[in-house]
């Protein structure tokens, strides 16, 4: 039987031990004491080397009772800022935090999901297979746990992350997403007493964003500038500006297209300027795309869909196929070759002070869990 209370104690002491990306190390060492005493098996991989932190990427084997295909459950162990001396304040049933940090519902909701759920499996010795249980690093900034976890550890094809809101939905699709940073060189000159010797980058940039248009671009494709650094007095002429912009689409024709649009118009803005002016001194561009993740896209007829699907069923439930507009650890998994839907826990305003996670949300999220591992043993 799910343990309502126990559930409510382990998310409050799981919120209670600060866990911002790359300062998991505590958090990571309690959880693996609760899977061991469950039973587990557990080892920490090698990616907080990587990564500077404090730990690697938490993994776990728990024995099947029978002999089945393995499956994956995975949540994140790290939070967003501010995280620091969380308390979290349980009233009519919802937890929040108590104004000044986030709650970190995201993603220790489904860490405290987790544990209880093998917490019923044993205490009701339910049939299950395998479990490969992992709990990563630094999902928050940039879902850099995943991206170095050592993948020899796991031998699941398919499996669950819970990372998301709503608990009668599963997103199998996720967009890729590209990052983009434009470094404008111009050149620098006294602004009041030679401003025809500068060449004045922000000037440039602005240029370029000013064509751009930005935000939703279609159904499945959005873009973003979101970082401009440069300038360092009103009385300089400025020789270099920092742009960071994002480019996202379900569609991978689409986010290399629009990346293309943007590049070219901080080329063309960089290459129309001062044409007759400068005859040597030229503006000039740098730029650098890096492939943030890749997109997810998950047949609805993959076991791992009709699974949870059938089990909600079961549960009386209906479990919805969901497209998300956000990277997840799952998209990195599905990289990998490991198809992984991802679950909701009833987490709300995440990344924000207003925070929260109602306990009856986690209770059922557990209980489609608990269906979902019961109904894979039953065959
Ligand atoms: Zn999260």
């Amino acid at each position: 039987m799910i343990d309502r209370n126990r559930l409510a104690e382990t998310f409050q002491s799981l919120v209670s031990i600060d866990s911002v990306s790359r300062e998991e190390g505590q958090l990571a060492r309690e959880l693996a004491k609760s899977l061991t005493k469950l039973g587990a098996e557990t080892t920490f991989d090698r990616a907080g080397e990587k990564v500077g932190g404090d730990t690697g990427n938490l993994v776990a084997w728990l024995k099947g009772t029978a002999s089945l295909p393995p499956l994956l459950l995975s949540a994140h162990m790290d939070t967003v800022e501010p995280g620091k001396g969380v308390t979290a304040v349980l009233q009519d049933g919802v937890f929040t935090s108590d104004g000044t940090t986030i709650l970190g519902a995201d993603d220790k909701s489904a860490l405290a999901i987790i544990l209880e759920t093998l917490q019923v499996l044993k205490e009701d010795r339910i049939a299950h297979g395998p479990l490969e249980i992992v709990f990563t690093i630094c999902e928050e900034v940039g879902l850099m746990g995943a991206k170095h976890l050592d993948y020899d550890l796991l031998t699941a094809a398919y499996g669950y992350v819970l990372d998301a809101t709503d608990t009668d939905g599963i997103v199998t699709r996720a967009p890729a997403a590209n990052r983009l940073e434009f470094v404008v060189h111009g050149k620098a000159s006294h602004a009041g007493a030679a401003p025809e010797k500068g060449i004045n980058a922000i000037w440039l940039a602005g240029q370029a964003i000013g064509g751009l248009s930005l935000g939703r671009v279609d159904r499945e494709t959005t873009c973003n500038i979101g970082v401009i650094e440069g300038g360092i007095a009103t009385n300089i002429v400025p020789d270099k500006v920092i742009v960071k912009g994002e480019v996202r689409s379900h569609d991978s024709k689409k986010l290399l297209a629009v990346t293309d649009t943007i590049v070219s118009a901080f080329q063309r803005a960089v290459d129309a300027c001062c044409a007759e002016t400068y005859n040597e001194e030229r503006p000039r561009l740098e730029v650098i795309i890096e492939k943030d993740f890749p997109a997810t896209h998950i047949p609805e007829n993959h076991p791992v869909v009709t699974l949870a699907q059938q089990a909600a069923a079961n549960l009386g439930r209906k479990l919805i196929c969901k497209s998300s507009g956000g990277g997840a650890d799952a998209n990195i998994f599905f990289e990998k070759g490991i198809f992984t839907g991802v679950l909701g826990t009833g987490m709300k305003d995440v990344h924000t002070v207003g925070e929260s996670v109602a306990v009856e949300d986690m209770v059922k999220a557990v209980e489609l869990l608990i269906e979902i591992i019961r109904l894979q043993a039953a065959g």
